[in-house]
């Protein structure tokens, strides 16, 4: 059995990039606190579940890394939560059981091959999310304790 690890906190403005560039909306978590944990998890893209006080617990997608294409100097927690929610969440607590690991981080000639690759870590992160080896983590109480 895989063992999930966990990050949380208040979800907070990024570069607003996410939604406006790419058509793909990030909730952004800080990454303080958390140097322990992402130093012992490479840079890349990672698939799990995702839960928020008011709106459950969704599948998403998550970039963990440096942005190589925008090149950003800090590291960024990025999930995608692949549901669509009609409104910003910005400050509401977001849990994140992250069950998988998809690709390394890698730099892209284009935006358009950026955002098709991220289109494909989509589609393996939802159908990955079915398996019952990863489904069932979509009870893991850190997802919805103390909201
Ligand atoms: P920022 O650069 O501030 O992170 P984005 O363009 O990445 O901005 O948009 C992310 C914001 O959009 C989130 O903080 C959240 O409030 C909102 N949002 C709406 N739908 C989603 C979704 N499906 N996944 C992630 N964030 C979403
Ligand atoms: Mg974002």
């Amino acid at each position: 059995p895989i063992e999930p690890w966990h990050i949380g906190g208040p979800v907070i403005k990024g570069f607003g990039r996410g939604s406006k560039v790419l058509g793909i909306p990030t909730a952004n978590l800080t990454t303080e606190g958390y140097s322990n944990i992402l130093s012992e998890h490479p840079s890349g893209v990672y698939f799990g579940w995702a839960g928020l006080a008011k709106q459950g617990v969704h599948k998403m997608v998550m970039s963990i890394g440096w942005n190589p294409y925008f090149n950003n100097t800090e590291k960024t927690i990025e999930p995608w939560l692949l549901h669509d929610f009609g409104e910003d969440f910005y400050g509401e607590e977001l849990r994140l059981a992250i069950v998988g690991y998809i690709r390394p981080e890698t730099n892209f000639s284009s935006l358009e091959s950026l955002i098709a690759k991220i289109h494909e870590d989509r589609k393996f992160a939802e159908n990955a999310l079915d398996l019952p080896m990863y489904a069932h983590y979509k009870n893991d109480p850190y997802l919805t304790s103390s909201l």
